[in-house]
């Protein structure tokens, strides 16, 4: 029947009328989870512009930056005894596609995708994030490729700051710090 096809279309629309929306209008509202609800609104295994490393987990390996396609990663280590001490771990996010390889690749779970999306920079060398760079950021880990940090999302991400937004609350105190999650084997 003529017409058919355009009805069928305008109940689906809407019908979305009614539901609840699932974008947000950037920048003046984020999805920054200081609010739990917020963050269940975000993929568990958001790849954000970030990434998350623990400088006690690293063995200086260097298994990441060899599986890493851009060389985004460079390593210098010194050893001291049987093990290798990290001098230099830096990622340099400007060149970074963000494909996750070197999350994958790492044996020890040093190296987490982060769930921080705010990194612009007007100078290229402020995207080069260094080892105490790394020691001193929040830790805001994915679930990417770590599906036991799911349930722990929203605790981890709760150390991300305060959204910045027209005429916000001064920011609350912040919570304890989260503890470094456990290593738990993959399924
Ligand atoms: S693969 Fe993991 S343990 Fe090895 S150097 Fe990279 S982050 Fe460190």
């Amino acid at each position: 029947m003529y017409g058919l096809g355009i009805a069928k279309g305008m109940a689906l629309t809407f019908r979305h009328l009614f539901r609840r929306r699932i974008t947000v209008s950037y920048p003046e509202q984020k999805l920054i989870p200081d609010n739990p609800d917020e963050w269940r609104r975000l993929s568990k295994r958001f790849r954000g512009y970030d990434f998350t490393w623990y400088v006690d987990k690293c063995t200086g390996c260097g298994t990441c930056a060899k599986a890493c396609p851009q060389g985004n990663i460079e390593i210098e280590t010194h050893r001291e005894g049987k093990r290798l001490v990290v001098d230099k771990f830096s990622i340099d996010i400007g060149r970074d596609m963000f494909c996750g390889l070197c999350v994958e690749a790492c044996p020890y779970d040093a190296i987490y995708m982060g769930t921080g999306y705010e990194c612009a920079s007007y100078v290229r060398s402020k995207l080069v994030y260094t080892r105490d760079q790394f020691i001193e950021k929040e830790k805001r880990p994915s679930a990417y490729f770590h599906p036991e940090l799911e349930h722990k999302a929203p605790e981890a991400a709760a150390e991300m700051p305060a959204p910045v937004t027209p005429n916000a609350k001064p920011p609350a105190e912040k919570p304890a710090e989260t503890p470094v999650p456990a290593m738990a084997a993959r399924s």
